[in-house]
């Protein structure tokens, strides 16, 4: 179905990579914005009062129907978790305690992370960092999709697939065409989040009959309310 694409390879550069090149220019022509780096003191606040607002949502939410879960999944849930894996991108740079401080970002990351499910604040970081430093290379670069990728999903269909699954392919294409060994940060992430998840069903499982799917919303929804919005 659709259009199949005719290009067979992905297109090949050799100049430098533009981003440091043109953040030269810029700052030449604009100094002043150098002003404007930094973090914003604000961030933290922010971040850690939509943290508090998914865990109020287990509350609010527990009792209700069905179409109304889904329904603040969709529309609520979803978009503070949308908000935070941004947030989680923000802070692997930093920009929630500054430079300065980098445990206290990391630290930070755990707890932002909580709302979202997936222990991925570490492992985001370590190859987010590489992504910038070597963008558009084909192996360190993992937000680049892979040749198999490519060829799978060449048609305008496809595509839309593709779009659907981005989160996965996003999650697993490092495991694959980057592994690295997993550090000690990572695995206390995953230790902390998985506790966490498992205070929630448990939580859950006491307070309510109906825990089947609940849990999986846990109103925070962090799987379905994102692929409902990458769909619609
Ligand atoms: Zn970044």
């Amino acid at each position: 179905m659709g259009q199949k694409v005719t290009r067979t390879d992905f297109e090949w550069v050799y100049t430098e990579e533009p981003h440091a090149s043109r953040r030269k220019i810029i700052l030449e022509k604009y100094p002043q914005i150098k002003k404007l780096f930094g973090y914003d003191p604000n961030f933290k606040w922010i971040v850690t009062a939509m943290v508090l607002t998914q865990f109020m949502m287990l509350f609010v939410m527990k009792d209700r129907s069905w179409p109304i879960i889904l329904l603040v999944a969709y529309c609520f849930g979803g978009v503070i978790n949308h908000s935070l894996m941004l947030a989680i991108h923000e802070i692997s740079h930093n920009l929630a305690f500054g430079h300065c401080r980098p445990m206290h970002n990391k630290y930070f990351g755990f707890f932002a992370n909580l709302p979202v499910g997936i222990p991925f604040s570490i492992s985001f970081k370590k190859y987010h960092l590489e992504h910038h430093r070597y963008q558009g290379d084909e192996i360190r670069d993992t937000d680049i999709p892979t040749y198999l990728e490519a060829k799978l999903f060449c048609t305008t269909f496809g595509k839309f697939i593709w779009v659907i699954l981005q989160p996965f392919f996003y999650a697993f294409r490092p495991l694959i065409t980057y592994p690295k060994p997993l550090t000690n940060l990572e695995l206390i992430n995953g230790v902390i989040q998985l506790s966490f998840d498992a205070l929630v069903v448990y939580l859950y499982y006491k307070r309510t009959n109906n825990v089947t799917f609940r849990i999986l919303l846990l109103c925070n929804a962090p799987i379905v309310p994102s692929v409902l919005r990458l769909l619609f």
